[in-house]
């Protein structure tokens, strides 16, 4: 099955998604001959966190003397990375799961390992369901793998699923997969203390702690010595980073800032800050921010460094105040309208925004739905990940509430949500024609090698005629046409 293919089994929607494969889509480790004597092949699925994942994976293997392959077939060692959030994703591993089967009945000493957030949530079921499996690996245990390797070399099956309320992997240095060599993404803190209703995250990935700041910058700075020139930090709410040196986990943060006065926090604002000071030619990115939590002093920082790109993430899942609260999003229309303002008024109109929608959820309504579009008509998103609701096992929704809308028409919701969306960002790209836009190269467009591509500081993708640029250099394009996927311009000086 080709990497396309799996992409478009998995639950991508729009020409604008597989382009991007951001959102949802599949990673596949490269062919590394470094003459160790073992192979290991990843595959990834579902959001950014867990491809840098991965990558942490991946350098935990490698100190175990295992060089990465692109081909499972030529495996000692295969792993999938797995993704929980809607039913489609799980059944993608159960199909892919099934063709290892194969090579397995030809190669029995073959290791298969499911990691992350499915086996989190199925643990040791899983092992009972899909027989193949040797190793089930929670997203918080990967500093476990070479001794749960070693349970399978020597002929038994191994679990390990235990969440901590500490581990941010800070001190192991990820190994780029599939990387352009321009961008990286370095995660900031792991698990998430929101209980969205229609979630499983809280479940899979556990409680929320932040990375210490200085291990974050290191990482950045040693990116860019390398020749990177942006990084996107990551995390699934970035916006409620905390950290002080006694304490990374928010929770327990939390309770010591109200016991004593004098606790020592870096919060996401100084963490960008910090970040951006490494070097002007170091573009800085983040990805999610949660509309309870982004400030001003965020949008501010933002402002002051014109390194911080001019782009944010913020979804909204549902335009229906009623139904935010039985999401349990914690905020309403008003206030996420007011976020969108406090970004136009302090950023400025050109700052790209995005979001997430979930379309029929339990008990919507054709008038709630409408306020969704209604929304996306206020805002006018340059760009959107936007699914139909999947009830998650032992989410509180799946408790709940009944999963009542017909899967007809949730569908026909979601179709009018992508096709407003396609207006809105065929409308916002026509706004970027006719101005210059500082772009970063991030090699060859994917349709043709006389063509380069690159991305400006809202997050677009500019494709302009290849000249003597090279890749990781900042060049001014002049855009002179658009899909409402891509700008198209020259280069100017
Ligand atoms: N932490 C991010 C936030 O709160 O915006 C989202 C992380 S989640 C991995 C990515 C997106 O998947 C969510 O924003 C939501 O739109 C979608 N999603 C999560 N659970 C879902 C479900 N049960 N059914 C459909 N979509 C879901
Ligand atoms: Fe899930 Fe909500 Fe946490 Fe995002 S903020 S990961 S949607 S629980």
């Amino acid at each position: 099955m080709s990497k396309q293919e799996l992409i478009s089994d998995i639950d991508i929607l729009t020409e604008e998604q597989q382009q991007s494969e951001e959102a949802c889509g599949v990673q596949v480790s490269e062919e590394e001959n470094t003459g160790k004597n073992r192979k290991v092949y990843i595959e990834s699925y579902g959001c950014q966190m867990n491809f840098s994942d991965s990558e942490i994976v991946s350098s935990i293997m490698k100190r175990e003397g295992f060089d990465t392959t692109s081909d499972f077939s030529k495996a000692d060692v295969v792993f999938l990375n797995t993704c929980s959030i809607r039913e489609k994703a799980e059944q993608t591993v159960r199909n892919r799961l099934s063709q290892f089967n194969k090579v397995k009945e030809d190669r029995p000493e073959m290791m298969i390992g499911v990691l992350g957030c499915m086996a989190e949530r199925l643990k040791d079921k899983l092992l009972e369901e899909e027989k193949i499996v040797d190793m089930v690996v929670g997203p918080d245990a990967y500093r476990d793998l070479p001794t749960l390797i070693k349970q399978v070399d020597d002929g038994n099956k191994a679990v390990n699923v235990f969440l901590s309320k500490e581990e941010t992997y800070a001190d192991i240095s990820p190994v780029r997969l599939d990387s352009n060599g321009v961008s990286a993404f370095i995660s900031i803190m792991r698990g998430c203390d929101n209980m969205c209703s229609f979630c499983v995250v809280p479940f899979t990935r556990g409680r929320e702690r932040s990375r210490d700041p200085h291990s974050i910058v290191a990482e950045a700075k040693e990116l860019f010595d390398k020749g990177y020139r942006e990084v996107t930090l990551l995390g699934q709410n970035v916006d409620s980073y905390k950290w002080s040196s006694e304490e990374n986990n928010k929770g327990r943060l939390e309770r010591k800032e109200k016991k004593e006065s004098d606790v020592s926090i870096v919060n996401f604002a100084n963490l960008i800050e910090m970040v951006a000071k490494i070097s002007p030619d170091l573009r800085v990115r983040f990805s999610t921010s949660h509309p309870k939590d982004i400030t001003d002093e965020v949008l501010e920082t933002m402002n002051k460094y014109e390194n911080i790109c001019n782009y944010i993430h913020l979804p909204a899942q549902s335009g229906n105040s009623r139904v935010l609260k039985l999401m349990n999003r914690t905020y309403d229309r008003e206030w996420y309208i007011d976020r969108v303002d406090a970004i136009r008024r302090i950023i400025g109109d050109d700052c790209g925004i995005s979001s997430d929608m979930i379309a029929g959820f339990c008990t919507e309504t054709e008038e709630e739905h409408q306020d969704t579009l209604t929304l996306m008509d206020y805002v006018k998103y340059d760009f959107s990940y936007m699914f139909f609701y999947s009830e998650r096992p032992g989410t509180l929704a799946a408790k709940k509430y009944e999963d009542d809308i017909p899967l007809k028409v949730k569908k026909r919701r979601l179709q009018e949500i992508i096709d407003k969306q396609r207006e809105h960002s065929l409308e916002r790209n026509k706004k970027a024609i006719g101005k210059v836009h500082k772009v970063l190269v991030e090699g060859t467009s994917k349709r043709s090698d006389e063509q380069l591509q690159g991305r400006n500081s809202e997050n677009k993708v500019i494709i302009f005629p290849r000249g003597n640029q090279e890749k990781g250099q900042y060049v001014n394009v002049l855009v002179h046409d658009c899909t409402p996927a891509t700008l198209f311009g020259e280069v100017v000086e």
